[in-house]
């Protein structure tokens, strides 16, 4: 008899309400997994397997079966959910690997006389600790959504709810046994809503539409593929964006690394920072991909709907398909190309803190003295010690040099950055971006969560705006520069300007004859 040997991975996922009354007695019964114990079918034999698993506090995964001549599975290995080794099968979205050789391995098979089903191997033994009593209820296996649940999600959905809602819900009805996590609820709706996605980016560019009828001051571009139909990018800017532009252009920052695999598309926000010193955001966009094309198309929109008043300053990441784009659209404008420090360094300690180990501290307060050079030939005499200083950091270090004009301070400091190139402000946005971007499932929805977080900071400028009215100042010198600024600025302003003043100070001045 020629054994065919198939191999499927399908994680187990059967719900359990397939009981038949054979097991059902002993649900609560201690299950014990010995060589020679027998079961009525193959069916039967997982399902014990699994109750094992679940008894003891791990996953099982279904390995080899053999197949007899007739087709019937006549043998199945079941193995637990860690086997295999952790290198091979990374998990796509956050790359680690659960797989940790685990050895756990029982095989049940077919005897052909009786048609039963025969505990034929078991080993026992596993290499990783179990999930804990308290931590079972996030094991997959538990996570699975009930038919009747589903149904009254839909229903919730349809309502126009959004998922923190509906698991909110969820929880009052069915308290104990709500198990599912948030990611639980947003998978099964994505699932179900899927098929709708090419339909929704069409409401997407209705609700532009909608947005514009309401208020004419409203700005929008799309790109639509010819072919398919379908929407490739959009641009948009309310009103209120554009008052902000016009006054606070000075500095801008692109940015696009809020990623919405919700929509399964990229999303960039134009930003800059008001004279309460607050952030402003200026536009948001979404794209299909982020070629520099793409930009090009990008920020080609985004001068048209300022009327082609570039930035002054326009300030990003280091991606070398924005600073393409970057090139041919703001810099014939008179536009200063800068990169964001503050991504910068971000990528610095992603790319080098691995790589120099213990050398690291050392190395990162070097990088910020140079940072720290006023005068260029200072500057690149430190820089080029560095690289060799630091052999391993070289190759980034190298890359760096493409564009040092572009993000050294010593290049820029004669610009104005408005406070931009500092961590802070990148936090503040984030936090700002991350609030509307979690609450939101579809895109429709998306653009009226993105006009709620305007509103959000115009009361914030509003109130920034009511404390200072409220408050006097009092000057700290009798300049009469002094006095004029406070006349004019904003507490923020103000403070800045000081703080300069109060520094211009400690200098000593004199005349320098010809
Ligand atoms: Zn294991």
């Amino acid at each position: 008899m020629a054994a065919q040997e198939t191999y499927d991975c399908d994680s187990v996922s059967e719900s359990s309400s397939e009981s038949s009354s054979e097991f059902s007695e002993n649900t609560f019964a201690h299950i014990e997994l010995k060589e020679g114990n027998t079961y009525s079918s193959e069916k039967n034999f997982i399902f014990t397997v699994k109750k094992y698993a679940k008894q003891e506090g791990f996953q099982v995964r279904l390995g080899k079966s053999e197949k007899n001549s007739a087709g019937q599975i006549r043998k199945r290995t079941i193995i637990c959910s860690r086997e295999g080794s952790p290198g091979k099968t990374l998990n796509k979205r956050n790359r680690t690997s659960q797989r940790c050789n685990c050895q756990f391995t029982v095989r049940g098979s077919l005897n052909s006389s009786n048609g039963l089903w025969y505990l034929i191997f078991v080993c026992l033994e596993h290499n990783h600790s179990m999930v804990s009593e308290s931590s079972r209820r996030f094991m997959p296996e538990e996570r699975t959504i009930p038919i009747e649940v589903q149904e009254r999600i839909l229903l919730f959905r349809r309502a126009g709810c959004d998922v923190s809602t509906i698991r909110a819900i969820l929880k009052e009805e069915f308290s104990d046994i709500v198990t599912w996590v948030y990611d639980d609820l947003y998978n099964f709706i994505y699932q179900k809503e899927e098929i709708k996605r090419e339909f929704d980016s069409d409401d997407f560019v209705k609700e532009l539409e909608r947005f514009k009828s309401q208020d004419n001051e409203f700005c929008y571009e799309v790109l639509i593929n010819p072919e398919t139909n379908e929407l490739q990018q959009a641009i948009w800017m309310f009103p209120e964006q554009k008052l902000n532009y016009c006054q606070f252009y000075d500095v801008v920052v692109f940015d696009n690394t809020y990623k919405t695999n919700r929509f399964g598309m990229p999303f960039g926000i134009f930003t800059g920072v008001n004279n309460y010193g607050q952030s402003v955001c200026f536009a948001g966009t979404i794209m299909c991909d982020e070629t520099a094309e793409s930009f090009l198309w990008t920020f080609n929109s985004f001068l048209k709907m300022v009327n082609n008043y570039s930035p002054k300053v326009f300030l990003t990441d280091e991606d070398q398909a924005i600073i393409k784009a970057v090139d041919l659209i703001f810099v014939p404008h008179g536009t200063k190309h800068a990169l964001c420090l503050w991504h910068l360094m971000k990528n610095v300690v992603k790319n080098l803190n691995g790589t120099l180990g213990f050398k690291w501290a050392e190395f990162i307060k070097c990088f910020y003295q140079c940072l720290d050079k006023y005068d260029i030939d200072e500057f690149l005499e430190e820089w080029n010690m560095l690289k060799t200083k630091y052999p391993l950091a070289s190759k980034y270090l190298l890359k760096m040099d493409k564009n040092l004009a572009r993000w050294a301070p010593c290049y820029n400091r004669k610009l104005f950055m408005a406070d931009m190139s500092t961590t802070g402000r990148g936090e503040s946005m984030n936090s700002l971006m991350k609030g509307y971007m979690d609450s939101t499932v579809s895109l429709t929805k998306f653009l009226k969560a993105f006009e709620s977080a305007l509103d959000q900071r115009k009361e914030d400028k509003e109130f920034a705006k009511f404390r200072e009215n409220n408050k006097s100042t009092a000057l700290l010198t009798a300049s009469p520069y002094e006095r004029q600024a406070s006349e004019l600025l904003t507490q923020y302003a103000l403070a800045k300007t000081r703080k300069q003043l109060l520094q211009c100070m400690s200098y000593k001045s004199e005349e320098i004859a010809r």
